[in-house]
């Protein structure tokens, strides 16, 4: 991923640490954007931090299977033990019920976002995928713990006595009247599908949208500091620019440019931050839901901008690995993933940055995009063009000479 990443332009970022570090901890890890949709937010926060803390009681569950033993960590930490057991527990019940409910949202109540057209397919698997998968590795989980309870009860000298957990305390009766050769085939089964089902994950997480449980924090931090709405110069047409309004501030000197095309046409002419924007997309359809193309029926959704994006870097990837070096396909971002008419459909109002809650920018893809398309292939509607002409002759938009501009004065 970072080699297919770095097949983009370069953009320098390093700037300004500290407030990139403070994004970083307000975005990704503070999650600030999700709470615009405070029940969906909070949701997600629940599912997230459950994710990431319960890591601490996996080390604890390799360790056992490692050294043959039955929680390690007990003996140690006393009464401290029970308690993090029983955080974590609730942590896994959080996650359980927030999966359920987004599982819910998704397929029954068929929230619109999550319904559209560029999920059919995999997207669509792969979300549900996630989705059970953190479903049932809760549920080992918490069926593990509840057994193991049940069988603390019974005074085998493997299952030693630690304090009641805050949540499968509460459901050991379900296995009152269970044997226990039963319980500890249950106990023991859950544990190996837990680990196994952790292994899975951890496996399936890079071919995954769910990916961005941790490229979200490097996007937070490259995220572009520059004023939301303001539109990137290309120096090369600032200069002409320049030359033609204030000739005397035209640079003198000329440098060759680095990458000789006008915007974007390819994947490669992006930057590189483009295409971390692509790897980091959770998906979620908050871009298009606030599009106003999209809203009125237009083609154009900015969330496919990015998987487009992403699927067509993927694929000079794959291109890259099958041939050592990247192997003309004859095919390119634009064009072949994105048409013109969904690039014609954006306002570039930047309602979809705004909503991206891992500050992702469409909006600069489908510029780059626009800008070759209008630049290298003069391709632009009628009307436009009549207007480009008219700037590149008149400096202004209408037809009129500049020498008349003061003309409307007269009388
Ligand atoms: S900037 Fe373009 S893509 Fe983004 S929300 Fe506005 S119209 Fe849609
Ligand atoms: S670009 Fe942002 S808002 Fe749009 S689908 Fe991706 S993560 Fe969601």
């Amino acid at each position: 991923m970072r080699r297919n990443i770095m097949l983009g332009r370069k953009e320098d970022l390093s700037d300004n640490p500290k407030q990139r570090w403070k994004n970083m901890l307000l975005l990704a890890i503070g999650q600030k954007k999700m709470f615009k949709k405070p029940i969906p937010a909070f949701l997600h926060l629940a599912v997230y931090a459950g994710f990431i803390i319960i890591n601490i009681e996996m080390m604890e569950i390799i360790l056992d299977g490692v050294f043959g033993m039955h929680r390690l960590f007990a003996p140690m930490l006393g009464g401290f033990y029970s308690f993090l057991i029983g955080c974590f527990e609730v942590l896994a019940a959080m996650v359980l019920i927030g999966c359920v409910i987004f599982f819910i949202r998704r397929n029954i109540l068929k929230v619109h976002r999550l319904n559209m057209k560029e999920l059919n397919g995999w997207p669509r698997e792969d979300a549900n995928l996630i989705l059970c998968t953190e479903i049932v590795l809760m549920s080992f989980f918490l069926i593990m713990n509840t057994a193991d309870l049940s069988l603390q009860t019974r005074g085998l000298e493997h299952y030693f006595k630690t304090e009641p957990f805050w949540v499968t305390q509460n459901f050991t009766w379900l296995f009152n009247d269970a044997s226990t050769g039963f319980l500890i085939g249950l106990e023991r089964s859950c544990w190996w599908l837990h680990i196994l089902g952790v292994f899975f994950f951890l496996n399936y997480l890079p071919y995954s949208k769910h990916f961005h449980v941790l490229m979200a924090f490097p996007n937070a931090y490259y995220s572009r500091l520059v004023a939301q709405g303001s539109v990137k110069n290309m120096p090369e047409i600032q200069k002409e620019v320049l030359y033609m309004m204030e000739p005397d501030k035209t640079p003198a000197t000329t440098t060759e440019p680095e990458h000789k095309r006008f915007g974007a046409k390819d994947v490669t002419d992006l930057s590189w931050k483009n295409l971390l924007d692509a790897y980091s997309c959770t998906e979620c359809g908050r871009c298009t839901d606030a599009c106003p193309a999209n809203q009125t029926g237009k083609k154009l959704s900015p969330r496919k901008i990015m998987m487009d994006t992403r699927d067509r870097l993927e694929e000079i990837g794959k291109n890259i690995d099958a041939n050592g070096t990247f192997k003309d396909d004859g095919k390119s971002l634009l064009n072949d993933y994105i048409t013109i008419e969904e690039l014609r459909a954006c306002t570039t109002c930047q309602a979809c940055v705004e909503a991206c809650p891992v500050t992702i920018e469409p909006l600069d893809i489908i510029m780059q995009l626009r800008r070759n398309l209008i630049m290298e292939d003069s391709n632009a509607p009628q009307e436009w063009n009549m207007m480009f002409g008219n700037i590149e002759n008149n400096m202004a938009p209408w037809k009129f000479s500049p020498d008349d501009r003061d003309a409307w004065v007269n009388g």
